[in-house]
């Protein structure tokens, strides 16, 4: 069952609610099922979804952009799954996510780890040369994998050359 959006909203929760994922923000009714059931906010003291989009709908615009919060959300849905009015924190904190991005704020963790994607072409490139290089030779496969750094480099520049 799911009750009428309310109204007045804040500038920022108006702004979101036009954005994709926003579309329900104006459903929250506060109730705190999303915090309750939330997984990662059983093991943070600093992330609550109910909180964060309390945040939004009293118009902390800046606060919420700068802050990393958004950013703990791991998209399992559990929360969507038991909100009562069929808001989708996720998708929320999705859209917020995008805006953050647009506007360059993006957490140091997410920046290192998108360059360390992009620099390698492949996450474990590390890894490989001490532990698949080794298989490979053994089974007298080709241990160069041709990192395709060209590629990534115009991955860079085309999507992230403003971000990173
Ligand atoms: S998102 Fe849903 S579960 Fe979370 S506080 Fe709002 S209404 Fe309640
Ligand atoms: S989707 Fe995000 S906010 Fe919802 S329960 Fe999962 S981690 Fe928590």
């Amino acid at each position: 069952m799911t009750s009428e959006p309310h109204s007045p909203s804040s500038a920022f929760a108006l702004e979101l609610s036009d954005l994709p994922g926003g579309e329900l923000l104006s459903r929250c009714i506060q109730c705190g099922i999303c915090t309750a059931t939330c997984p990662v906010s059983s093991v943070s003291d600093i992330y609550r979804p109910r909180k964060l989009i309390q945040k939004i709908l009293i118009g902390k615009r800046e606060e919420v952009l700068k802050s990393d919060i958004p950013w703990f959300c791991m998209t399992c849905r559990m929360c969507e799954d038991r909100c009562q009015e069929d808001v989708s924190p996720a998708d929320i904190f999705q859209a917020v996510r995008h805006l953050a991005v647009q506007e360059g704020h993006v957490p140091e963790i997410f920046r290192s780890t998108a360059r360390l994607v992009l620099d390698d072409g492949w996450i474990l490139k590390d890894s490989y040369s001490d532990f698949i290089e080794d298989d490979r030779e053994d089974l007298g496969l080709d241990t160069d994998l041709h990192w395709n750094s060209e590629f990534t480099e115009r991955v860079r520049k085309r999507y992230l050359g403003g971000i990173l």
